[in-house]
This record gives C-alpha cells, sequence and structure tokens, in this order.
C-alpha cells in the first residue's frame, strides 16, 4: 500500500484497518490505557439504529446505547445530517464568539424544564464536568461548603465527581484527599432514608445554628449504582429540606435525562422541582455534550468568568442536539420510552417469578430497567449468553449483580421485542 493511501484510510475509515477482531483489540492492548475498562472484546466498525456492527461484520442488537447515550440509535441520519452541515458550516468558536445552535439547543433544553422559572443553560463536554459545575455553582451561591450525596451514586471520574461517587469502592480507592464537606446519606429505596439524613443534617448547623449546606445531589434514578426507582415522598422529602435549609436541590440526570424515563427529565416524570437539572450522555446521541439548567435568578447570582469551558457547547455537538431533540419530538420517543419499558417490566417479570433464586427483582421506569441477580458471576454468566447470540446488554450494581438495558428510543417493537426473547431464554438457560 502507498503511504499516502494507508494515511487515508487512517484518518478517514480507521477500523478498515483492523481486520479481525483480534487484531484490533492486540492493538487497543498495545496503545490504549488499561485503566479504561471494555464490556465486549470486539472493535465496532458501523452503528446503524439499534444495530452495531463489528469490523468482521457481525451484527448486535445493541442493547446498551453506548451507556445510555445513543438516544437516537446509532447514526440516525437527522443526527449525522445536522453534524455534517454543521462541520462544513463551524467547528468551533469557544468564548471567543457566540455560537448560534448552542443558543438554539440552550433555548430548546430551557423549554423542557416547566418546573424552572426563566430556565437558562450552561454547557459543558460530560456529565462529570456537568457535576463539577453544579456543585461550584451551589458553593459560589451559598457561599457553603457542604455537599449531600447519596449511597451507591455516580457522578463521574474527576475529582470532585469522584468525591461524591460511592457506586463502587474501587472508584474512590487511592485518591484521597477527596474533596471535604462531602456528607453522604442513604438513597431513597432504603426504610427511613429521610430520618438518616435529618440525623446528618442537624450535625451540620454552625454555631448560630446555621446550616452549613449548600446542596443535595441527587439522581432521580439510580444508575451505576443498580438501577434503583426512589419512592417519590423520598424525593419530595429532599425538597422540602432543601428548602427550609435554603440548599440547592441538583438533579443529576446524565443517565436517566433526555426522554429515557418517558419524559424529558424524570424531575416532570416524578413531579418533584430541582434548582438545578444536569444532563449529558443522551442530549446529543453520542457527540460530546454536557451541562446544566437553572433559573435565571439563580445563574445570576454566578459572577462571569466564575466558571467556563473551551469546548462547552461546541456547534457540531450542539447541532446533534437540537437533531436530537427534533427526533424525540417527532418520533414521539418519550411515550415510546414509557410503552416499551412497561411492556419490557411486565415480560422480564414474568420470566423471573419462574426463578426467584437466579431473579431478585425486575424494576425500573421507562426505557431503563434493572434486572437484579443473585450474584456479579450470574450476570456476567447472561451477559455472555446472550452476547453469543448477538445481543449487547450491560450490568450495573455494587457487585455488578444488575443486568440494565437502556436501549436507543428508537427501538423498534420487533426490535425489543427480539432482545427480550433472547435476554429471558439466557436467564432460563
Ligand atoms: N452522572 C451520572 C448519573 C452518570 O451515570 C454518569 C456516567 O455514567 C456521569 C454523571 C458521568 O458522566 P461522564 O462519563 O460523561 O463524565
Amino acid at each position: 500500500m502507498n503511504p499516502a493511501a494507508a494515511h487515508t484510510d487512517a484518518a478517514l475509515h480507521p477500523a478498515s484497518t483492523m481486520a479481525t477482531n483480534a487484531a484490533g483489540m492486540a492493538r487497543y492492548d498495545d496503545a490504549m490505557a488499561g485503566v479504561l475498562p471494555g464490556y465486549f472484546d470486539i472493535v465496532a466498525d458501523h452503528g446503524e439504529g439499534i444495530w452495531l456492527f463489528d469490523v468482521e461484520g457481525n451484527r448486535y442488537l445493541d442493547l446498551t446505547a453506548g451507556i445510555a447515550v445513543a438516544t437516537t440509535g446509532h447514526c440516525h441520519p437527522r443526527v449525522v445530517a445536522a453534524v455534517e452541515a454543521q462541520a462544513r458550516r463551524l467547528l468551533h468558536t469557544s468564548v471567543v464568539t457566540r455560537n448560534a445552535p448552542a443558543v438554539a439547543l440552550a433555548e430548546r433544553i430551557g423549554a423542557r424544564t416547566p418546573f424552572l422559572d426563566q430556565p437558562q443553560v450552561f454547557f459543558c463536554n460530560s456529565g462529570a464536568e456537568a457535576v463539577e459545575g453544579g456543585l461550584k455553582l451551589a458553593r459560589r451561591v451559598t457561599g457553603r461548603p457542604g455537599i449531600v450525596a447519596f449511597e451507591g451514586a455516580f457522578h463521574g471520574r474527576t475529582l470532585g465527581a469522584t468525591s461524591v461517587t460511592t457506586a463502587k469502592q474501587h472508584y474512590r480507592e487511592g485518591y484521597g484527599p477527596l474533596v471535604p464537606e462531602v456528607l453522604i446519606a442513604p438513597y431513597g429505596n432504603v426504610p427511613d432514608a429521610l430520618e438518616a439524613l435529618d440525623a446528618l443534617l442537624d450535625a451540620r448547623t454552625d454555631a448560630e445554628d446555621r446550616s452549613t449546606i449548600a446542596c443535595m445531589l441527587v439522581e432521580p434514578v439510580l444508575g451505576e449504582g443498580g438501577y434503583v426507582v426512589p419512592p417519590v415522598a423520598w424525593l419530595e422529602g429532599l425538597r422540602q429540606r432543601c428548602d427550609r435549609l435554603g440548599a440547592l436541590l441538583i438533579f443529576d440526570e446524565v443517565q436517566c435525562g433526555v426522554g429515557r424515563t418517558g419524559r424529558f427529565f424524570a424531575a416532570e416524570r416524578f413531579g418533584v422541582r430541582p434548582d438545578v437539572v444536569l444532563f449529558a450522555k443522551g442530549i446529543a446521541s453520542g457527540l460530546p455534550l454536557g451541562g446544566l439548567v437553572a433559573s435565571r435568578a439563580l445563574l445570576e447570582q454566578w459572577p462571569v468568568g466564575a466558571h467556563g469551558s473551551t469546548f462547552g457547547g461546541n456547534p457540531v455537538s450542539c447541532a446533534a442536539g437540537l437533531a436530537t431533540i427534533e427526533v424525540i419530538d417527532e418520533e414521539h420517543l418519550c411515550d415510546r420510552a414509557e410503552r416499551l419499558g412497561e411492556i419490557g417490566i411486565g415480560r422480564l417479570r414474568a420470566a423471573g417469578a419462574a426463578d426467584p433464586r437466579l431473579v431478585r427483582e425486575v424494576r425500573g421506569i421507562g426505557l431503563m430497567i434493572g434486572i437484579e441477580l443473585a450474584s456479579g458471576d450470574d450476570a456476567a454468566r447472561v451477559q455472555q449468553r446472550c452476547f453469543a447470540e448477538g445481543v449487547l446488554v450491560l450490568n450495573c450494581g455494587p457487585h455488578g449483580e444488575v443486568l440494565r438495558l437502556c436501549p436507543a428510543l428508537t427501538i423498534t417493537d420487533a426490535e425489543w421485542d427480539h432482545g427480550l426473547r433472547v435476554l429471558t431464554a439466557a436467564l432460563a438457560d
């Protein structure tokens, strides 16, 4: 091959330089840091809707959506067209100038938060950055240090986000000292969670009996921690306590937001009003984008220059975000998530009832479904069986014991049926 052609292949279609999964994996293992975990030892070549294709041409029904990211499926034509058009027009401005896709997307996201007064948006690149933004906002505007987070939560890999993450001890080990003044309270599925929270809060008043708590940061549906849907009364209890303390209630909707629960934001689904909503993952169907949305009155208290981002609100990512929201509306994806979720939970519960020693619980909301098995080994076994049948399923939970389904919201009835058949057969095997 002449060197110029090799160069073009590497830039335009790198997967074409890997003839087999094994060859790609060998290069991966040499070139990439081993710290990044991987689920399946295949190299993806392309994707189309719910399907992923590896470099050998095998196809897989993807019930992972790249960890709850590909909301509109892989390479939805509307998203691809928006990205292509924007890539030709302008790739990047940073804060040097304003960019139109970011403005338009902020308006669209604001329109999805009827529970916020005059919403405004801050854009960054990822979920962890959205968390950092939320925590910094809370400390800056309240002038208090205290952060309440919850057991089992996953908020990301930066040092601040790691400090509020307890989904697995491994995520925190060896990184101390972590950010101070973080209190960890039980999540809402634990009996007497609010009483335990109150005890923690009581201990955090200063000499003049003023609270030192800036915010409570909560996933309205626990993601990595095991796909747990808390009682609404618990979320309402957090709201009441934040009101009493003058603290901000921050919903981390990085995983559960953007239609997955059957509403654009889970806050709406639960009818509980947060002060700040964090989003990332599914907002741009796979392009890197995150952010937070809050009322104008709150964001006006964050001084100019007190926070920022070079890439946040990148025009191409925002164009993908605009197309994502259009597809969600036009294809009624929130309704679809709710309906297919109910079908899935019903079928999986029926399948699980046949073997209650293996299947401890089936739970979820919308297209965010967790199947808690007896152990992490059981989950790994079922996952491998599904993989052998060409279906990709993730796991989560403290010991990896929860199989989780978070497919693209565009999955068709027939594709969902196929995935559920393979999964229920694997559970019964
Ligand atoms: N918050 C939640 C609820 C998440 O599930 C995740 C990622 O899984 C994050 C934050 C971190 O997002 P990112 O990996 O984009 O930094």
